[in-house]
């Protein structure tokens, strides 16, 4: 078994190599001709591999596939426009009208927006405390077909039961979806606690240099998709491991169409290579601007799983190979959110995460500000709560930056 880096940067090789290329090369064609006219139909058909219709596969985004399935050690993965098009494409293909899903509470803002439309559309939805197994049990009913958890929730850093809800799910026949966008399957792999399908947003930590959008599904191989209803008659092949993943890439990107285009897929397998490079350093460098701003008199309180006073730092120990780049603090009351956002200089105000950057964001006012205030406070998001997703600089340049902005409430 080689190592993590080995196996991404020399995958592409292990396949079919292109006139030598050590990258996969970019195809841009949408459609592909055949000689003989039944191999299009088998193609079509399903009977044998190839290429059609760019919306569904290309050779440059199978490439990519195959890397994340690398990653995360599993079967099949199927790549999209973006994260949230993953998760919407999950939901729609495997649940019905009727069918009820229990999800972390603690969920990226256009998840939780998602699913309240998902709620509205005949798809019932319960919200529970995930990062407690019995939250998650005592939502259960006999309509329930999956569970869906983050493992650590952006913005407050809170760490799902994973491993106890795996053996829930696997107990119950449940469906167990893993979002490990915050992780990446470097710091976890969801199918080490029984998950059934992973997904990844690519733009954040896989792509890793804010520079394209996409998103993935992967399936572990731990479910028995024999056992689940939803699946139509016609995607119900010999090969019963695939079953979900050909419904979600039928249902959802063919007839969706949020497909990842070529170039994007290409992006992102170039940053994909140095995942695991620069989470460790964006791990250190969040670590330590945790601990200075924890030894500050005017932070309240320091959100991050690598704390020793975070409630799930054990769970976080035991499960991550380190705490990852994301953290969240409250400014005490006296400081003004906006003046200290403002005196920032290489810490940038912006939405994304994952980034070579460090990026700052005031939580409430922005990702957080369409849900409303009750919402909001069963959250635990505070009004002066900022949330920051550590770059890759020099970890004194940003100790130096957020001492600059705290200096006028020192
Ligand atoms: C950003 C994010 C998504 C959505 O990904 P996009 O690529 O932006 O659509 C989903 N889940 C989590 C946890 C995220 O941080």
């Amino acid at each position: 078994m080689k190592g993590f880096t080995t196996k991404i940067v020399h995958g592409d090789r292990s396949d079919l190599i292109e006139h030598g290329s050590l990258h996969k090369p970019v195809h841009h064609s949408v459609a592909y001709g055949y000689e003989d006219a039944r191999d299009l139909a088998a193609v079509f058909q399903g009977r044998q591999s190839g290429y059609s219709y760019g919306r569904q596969v290309n050779p440059t985004v199978g490439a990519l596939e195959k890397k994340i399935t690398r990653m995360e050690s599993s079967r099949e993965s199927i790549c999209f426009a973006t994260g949230m098009a993953a998760i919407g494409s999950l939901i729609f293909t495997l649940l019905r009208s009727g069918d009820h899903m229990v999800s972390s509470a603690y969920l990226f803002g256009n998840t939780n927006s998602l699913f309240n439309s998902f709620g509205r559309n005949g798809i019932g939805v319960s919200f529970v405390d995930a990062t407690s197994v019995d939250a998650v049990r005592e939502a259960i009913n006999p309509s329930t077909k999956l569970v869906f958890v983050e493992t650590i929730a952006n913005p407050r850093t809170q760490v799902a039961d994973l491993d106890a809800i795996g053996e829930l799910c696997a107990e119950r026949g449940l469906l167990y979806a893993v979002d490990n966008t915050m992780t990446s399957p470097y710091l976890f792999q969801p199918k080490d606690v029984g998950a059934s399908l992973i997904i990844n947003s690519l733009t954040k930590y896989i792509g890793g240099h804010g520079a394209a959008l996409g998103g993935a599904i992967t399936d572990t191989g731990h479910f028995d998709w024999r056992h689940f209803p939803n699946i139509d008659e016609q995607y119900r092949g010999p090969d019963t491991e695939r079953w979900g993943l050909t419904q979600i890439r039928k249902k959802g990107l063919r007839d969706f169409g949020a497909s990842l285009s070529p170039d994007a897929a290409h992006q992102i397998a170039l940053g994909s290579e140095t995942l695991a490079l620069r989470l460790t350093r964006q791990s250190d460098n969040a670590g330590a601007m945790c601990r200075f701003l924890q030894a500050h008199s005017a932070i309240r309180r320091v959100y991050y799983p690598g704390l020793d006073n975070h409630p799930q730092h054990e769970r976080a120990s035991r499960l991550f190979r380190h705490f990852g780049g994301l953290f969240s603090f409250e400014l005490d009351s006296a400081v003004d959110i906006w003046a200290f956002l403002n005196k920032l200089n290489i810490i940038v105000s912006s939405s994304n995460l994952g980034d070579n950057r460090t990026l700052a964001i005031p939580v409430a006012h922005t990702i957080y500000s369409e849900m409303g205030a009750e919402r909001r406070a069963s959250m635990g998001i505070d009004d002066n709560l900022i949330r920051i997703s550590s770059g890759i600089e020099e970890p004194e340049d940003l100790i130096g930056d957020l001492t600059d902005a705290m200096s006028p409430w020192s």
